[in-house]
């Protein structure tokens, strides 16, 4: 309780906006100040340095020495001027998360002078500290891959992603060199890597098919490169700290393992969109703010469903480069959390009973001449080009669907997925009304169905007017598309929007599997077409519409517009044969299938030594989660629930003694007795049981038995303790309860 009079007085952070003259800077003026972005670079290098730069971007040139330390000494001087000491290769390991080693710019020069030694301290950076690092890779996950005699790792500059800054310790800054993370064998230890090749695998697809549709009109410029674009809608949660501070499951897990719903949760709907709170606000303003200056672009904020939940969305991105956004948005977010005093949870499921957190995908192409691949235009149905995409996107699906969902697998997505607030394990595509209607009336020859009550309008390409019939307000245009919340992979008017995936993960890996498949489907579609259309130097329309239709066909068992959460899904699913897996051995079992392990490799994205490696780190760490939370959850019951609940039941039992000798009426505390006595006995009965199931779990060797003992059995024994436990919470007196309740976690921000 004095923690929680403290949250409620406390005060609130007197954050600093930069200003101008005497009003806040505008966004526009402290966007991207600590990028190192292309327009800086040209303003700082000479012209041929730069200009081999960009040709290496575009993968047309290997960067020299003279080149690497050009630029080594620009970024450093640019650094130097705004404060930096240090530099570091940011790469991205298998752990969902982050991983940096500052060094100094520091070197020491030695000159004789007079027959003495000196030295002199200098500051700085060269090319080939900017090309390449050599962690110890021995500590990261492998997988087994490589063993800790051979466990050189190599680090390197990913010149796509532009070099930044971020604070360092007082007032200093600290260089950031985004990288790869790669074995001595040239293996890819990391995210993105994977990442990096998938890309490269999905554009040059695209492209081949690109090729044989031929220019869209005459003088239409021709497309020289496409890439995917990015936007990652990140939900969380925020709580006090002091609160957070005294919940050992919040600190050790990330998520809640005991506790009940207080009387008021999200029943109302009122969080959502809600009034941001002040606390919350300012700690959010201060995020963007920083973010702003690393040049993510931050566009939406606002509450979500549950209690004490939150969204950030940027504006999308080419997909490369919206991961590292993500995942630096993930880590300022912490950080300046902090600062207020609050914890940001990135668990899918931190609390129990209210909706969890996704992290909405919203994918698509792009072209280098500006075009989105997947605008359905005006007319979808004759939009031969956008349809092939639309049904090479529904092949990868209907073709590896079950490998889409390994990339989402996770010990705390799992509590999400199929909960009745996300998407359940079946991967599914919902196209909207409209776009449905197309697809069933290509493939029926028969003319589209008119929409809605207007015809197309000509404000808004690809909309249908809605009259409000009010006279005061315009008529809007309506999206052909209305949404789906339930879908785990939704079309939405011009993107796909990948929802099931987990908040907390890095996006790397799904979109990789994504990009793959995509790629993969692109192959068949590009053969289709290429024989369809013979020796014709483009494919005709006729060409088109009967390659789409095949694939329509080929691919209707994945398309669905119904309630992805209603049981009727789960039974039509299954008679369509679509898979549906419901936890993680099953999920990750799916990187071993031929069908997916042989696309992976066929297309170069990953090893069979690189894909293995992957399954074990997963089935691993799944089954490190779940034994970390069954082992802190018998130390929460053991040390701190039942000795309270010991307490409790002496203080009623000497009251009724008490009573009794006083001659009074002892009934009511020998009730109470009564009804908590045989819940704190079942409380130890589980926590023996899942004591003996731990025991046992230390003593499996194969990773895929352990995988699935941590599902069969800790989470089960765990589950079981824990609903004992909550009853307990409902009936002990409050100050005998040792942690903050739901309640409390909820409201005090
Ligand atoms: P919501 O799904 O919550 O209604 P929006 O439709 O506004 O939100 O967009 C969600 C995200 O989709 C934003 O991050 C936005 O930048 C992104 N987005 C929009 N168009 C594309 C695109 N062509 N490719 C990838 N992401 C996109
Ligand atoms: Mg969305």
């Amino acid at each position: 309780s004095t923690t929680i009079a403290e949250t409620i007085s406390r005060e609130g952070r007197n954050v600093e906006y930069p200003q101008k003259n005497g009003r806040p800077q505008w966004i526009s003026e402290i966007f991207g100040q600590n990028v190192f972005s292309l327009k800086e670079m040209s303003k700082r290098l000479p012209k041929p340095i730069y200009s081999t730069f960009l040709k290496q971007i575009r993968g047309n040139e290997i960067i020299d020495k003279t080149t690497a330390d050009a630029i080594a000494h620009a970024v450093k001087v640019w650094a130097m001027e705004r404060g930096a000491t240090h530099f570091t290769h940011w790469f991205q390991p298998q752990t969902d998360s982050t991983a940096e080693k500052h060094d100094s710019f520091l070197t020491l020069k030695c000159t004789f002078r007079g027959g003495y030694e000196e030295t002199t301290a200098l500051d700085t950076f060269s090319g080939s500290q900017l090309l390449q690092s050599e962690p110890d890779a021995s500590s990261f996950p492998s997988g087994g891959m490589r063993s800790t005699f051979e466990a050189r790792g190599y680090t390197v500059w990913d010149t796509k992603s532009p070099m930044f800054l971020q604070e360092g310790p007082h007032g200093t800054s600290i260089l950031y060199v985004p990288s790869v993370f790669i074995s001595y064998n040239g293996e890819a230890l990391d995210e993105k890597t994977v990442l990096l090749r998938s890309s490269e695998v999905l554009a040059k697809a695209t492209m081949e098919l690109l090729d044989m549709l031929g220019p869209k009109s005459e003088d239409e410029e021709r497309v020289k490169h496409v890439h995917t674009t990015l936007g990652t809608e990140q939900e969380y949660f925020l709580i006090d700290r002091g609160l957070y501070s005294l919940r050992p499951d919040l600190k050790i897990t990330g998520r809640t393992l005991l506790g009940g719903l207080p009387p008021r949760h999200q029943q109302l709907e009122d969080h959502y969109f809600g009034k941001i709170p002040t606390r919350i606000l300012a700690c959010m303003s201060e995020c963007e703010m920083e973010l702003y200056k690393l040049g993510v672009p931050v566009k939406t904020r606002h509450n979500e469903v549950a209690p004490a939940q939150f969204e950030l969305a940027p504006i999308f991105e080419e997909a490369m480069i919206a991961v590292d956004h993500n995942l630096i948005t993930m880590d300022v977010l912490h950080r300046v959390a902090h600062r207020h005093k609050l914890k940001v949870l990135f668990h899918e499921k931190p609390f129990k009973g209210v909706n969890g957190s996704g992290k909405h995908c919203n994918w698509s192409m792009s072209t280098d001449t500006g075009e989105n691949l997947l605008e359905p235009t005006a007319h979808p149905e004759t939009n031969y080009r956008f349809l092939l995409f639309l049904v090479s996107i529904l092949k990868a699906l209907a073709d590896h669907g079950g490998l889409l969902r390994a990339g989402i697998a996770s010990a705390s997505n799992e509590h999400r997925l199929g909960a009745h607030e996300a998407p359940p394990g079946i991967i599914s595509a919902f196209m909207g009304d409209h776009l449905d209607d197309v697809l069933n009336s290509i493939e029926e020859d028969r003319p589209l169905k008119v929409f809605g009550s207007s015809q197309f309008h000509s404000v808004r390409v690809g909309g249908t007017v809605l009259d409000l019939k009010v006279a005061s307000l315009p008529n809007i245009a309506r999206d052909l598309t209305d949404r789906n919340r339930t879908s785990p992979f939704a079309f939405t008017g011009n993107k796909f929007e990948f929802r099931a995936v987990g908040s907390k993960q890095s996006v790397s890996f799904p979109m990789t599997l994504l990009n793959s498949a995509v790629a993969s489907s692109l192959h068949s579609v590009t053969a289709d077409l290429k024989k369809q259309k013979g020796d014709k130097k483009f494919a005709s329309d006729d060409d088109m519409r009967a390659v789409i239709k095949k694939y329509i066909k080929e691919t209707k068992k994945v398309r669905f517009e119904g309630d992805n959460y209603s049981d009727s899904w789960v039974q039509e699913a299954k008679k369509r044969g679509l898979p549906n897996i419901d936890n993680c051995p099953d999920a990750f079992a799916q990187l071993q299938e031929k069908r997916n392990s042989s696309m992976l490799h066929e297309l170069g994205v990953f090893s069979e030594s690189e894909l293995h490696s992957r399954y074990h780190i997963l089935m691993e760490k799944y089954a490190k989660d779940i034994q970390i939370e069954a082992e802190t959850l018998r130390t929460m019951l053991v040390q701190h629930i039942l000795p309270c609940a010991f307490n409790y039941r002496r203080e009623l039992a000497e009251g009724a003694n008490l009573l009794k000798t006083a001659g009074s009426d002892s009934t009511p505390e020998l009730n109470a007795l009564k009804e908590i006595s045989p819940i704190v006995a079942n409380i130890q009965t589980a926590v023996g049981k899942l004591e003996a199931a731990l025991d046992e779990f230390i003593k499996i060797e194969d990773i895929a038995q352990l995988a699935k003992a941590a599902h069969d059995s800790l989470a089960v024994h765990m589950e079981e303790a824990r609903s004992h436990a909550d009853v307990l919470e409902r009936l002990i007196a409050n100050k005998h309860w040792p942690f903050p309740k739901y309640s409390e976690l909820f409201l005090n921000i």
